[in-house]
């Protein structure tokens, strides 16, 4: 079958722009066959290609990704490895404790198998294990952090209130009235982690890059056809996030979204000092609406906010604009002291988002696996998942992949132009909603 839409990659990514430049891609060429074919080169397939490796050693493993690692979602992110989810429903949630504890372990031993790989690789990615504040603006603001605190007390998870002098302390602005810190998320520089990642691989694994495979066919050998070259496989894990569907699979259940992210360029001394504030933090929005907001170890500000519907897959120039102005908006908002610091880099990154929460996990045909849709936390959730796909493949068991295979899958949507719509509705609502949190 065709792959009809590819994903397509601007060079906007304030992270990636942001690092020295990448060596020239490895390119598929020929015709190859290996073991196992890993499609998709973000947190799930870069977890995935390396677990294979480590426990087939013998095995041949390809890597193979459409554009650069570091480029994609994985690249750029907001760099937040969550430990405990920040929308942790407001209602029914004691009903759900278990749930919720068992993804909390699932994002924790993400969390290890990232550390590990990190540490071992000594991959330079100002990984800071210092918690997430949520932070709040306004008394609706206040509120949702509260219901939160309450659902912690539930979990018996640590947690500490911050309030406004001490905001202002950490972030140098005086726009948040109120915060809540849980210590277990750890914060990166995303492009420089998966760059990383990729770059130190096991021996047996080729990582291709700049390789979109553009068709592919089904059998006891599955046959992938990319630009210059072919690769058949004994094996296929699909960790290609909301394209998957494009391979055949779950072709009504995900649902694209974009969101959007601006860096400021590199503030001056005297910015600096007009700021104050701490070197480097992290802010979580208190409504999920909201602003996420970093500063980070290169003195710049990273704005996050807005999901737009992305109903051709990949991020489009007007959405961006449109976003761009939002975080033009909410950066003066909280840094009236530095009127003349502009945005240098504004870019989105697509997601895939289940109506009913659930990922897709597990063999999806003979010889056929794959791991998708992480409703937009897949730095720590992605990477457990692609290791915990690799030891199904290769018949490992273990309690979190007994949990993941028996979890739910996504449902099926409504038809394509009521979908949008609604979903465009919904999202406008809560922007709206979210008001100052923006
Ligand atoms: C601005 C932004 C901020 C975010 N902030 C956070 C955060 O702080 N914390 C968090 O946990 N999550 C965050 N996310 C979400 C997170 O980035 C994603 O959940 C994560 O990247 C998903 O990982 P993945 O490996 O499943 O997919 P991806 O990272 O999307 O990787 C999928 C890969 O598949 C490749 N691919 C697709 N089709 C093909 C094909 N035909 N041939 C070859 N390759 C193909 C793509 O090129 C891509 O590299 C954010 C996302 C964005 C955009």
């Amino acid at each position: 079958m065709k792959v009809a839409v590819l994903p397509e990659a601007d060079n906007r990514n304030g992270w990636l722009e942001t690092l020295p430049p990448l060596p020239p891609p490895l390119r598929t060429a020929g015709s190859i066959h290996v073991d196992y074919a890993v499609v998709g080169g973000g947190f799930t397939g870069l977890a995935a290609a390396r677990r294979l490796a480590e426990l087939d050693p013998q095995a041949s493993v390809a890597l193979i990704d459409a554009g650069r690692i570091g480029n994609n979602s994985a690249g750029r992110n907001s760099g937040f490895a969550i430990d405990q989810a920040h929308n942790i429903r407001a209602r029914n949630f004691a009903g759900s404790l278990d749930t919720e504890r068992q993804q909390i372990s699932l994002n924790r031993a993400g969390q290890d198998y990232l550390r590990d790989i990190v540490t071992r690789h000594g991959i330079d990615c100002d990984w800071r294990e210092e918690g997430k504040i949520h932070g709040a603006a306004t008394g609706r603001g206040q509120a949702l952090i509260r219901t939160y605190s309450g659902n912690l007390d539930l979990l018996g998870a640590s947690y500490r209130w911050i309030e406004a002098p001490e905001m202002k302390a950490i972030t140098g602005t005086d726009f948040y009235v109120q915060g809540l810190h849980t210590p277990g998320t750890i914060q990166v520089q995303p492009a420089a982690m998966v760059t990383g990642m990729a770059q130190s691989m096991p021996e047996n694994v080729t990582v291709y890059e700049d390789s979109p495979v553009r068709s592919v066919a089904y059998g006891s050998v599955t046959h992938l056809e990319s630009t210059n070259g072919e690769i058949s496989a004994s094996k296929l894990l699909l960790t290609n996030n909301g394209f998957a569907p494009q391979f055949g699979f779950y072709p009504n259940s995900l649902i694209p979204i974009a969101t959007w992210a601006s860096m400021s360029r590199k503030l001056t001394p005297d910015e600096i000092r007009a700021l104050g504030g701490c070197d480097a933090w992290g802010i979580i929005p208190a409504d999920p609406f909201g602003s996420t907001v970093r500063r980070t170890v290169d003195d710049r500000i990273l704005v996050r906010n807005i999901y737009s519907y992305a109903g051709r897959l990949n991020c489009e120039e007007a959405m961006r604009l449109r976003a761009r102005t939002t975080h033009k908006r909410s950066f003066a908002n909280r840094f009236p002291m530095l009127p003349e610091v502009d945005l240098e880099y504004t870019w989105g990154g697509p997601l895939a988002l289940s109506r009913n929460g659930q990922p897709v996990f597990g063999a999806l045909a003979e010889g056929v696996y794959g791991s998708f849709c992480h409703n937009g936390v897949g730095v720590a959730r992605g990477t457990i998942c692609g290791k915990l796909l690799a030891e199904l493949v290769v018949g490992h068991e273990s309690e979190l992949l007994a949990y993941m295979q028996a979890a739910g899958r996504p449902d099926r949507l409504p038809v394509k132009p009521f979908l949008g719509w609604g979903i465009a509705c919904n999202f406008a609502y809560r922007r709206y909603r979210a008001g100052r949190e923006l």
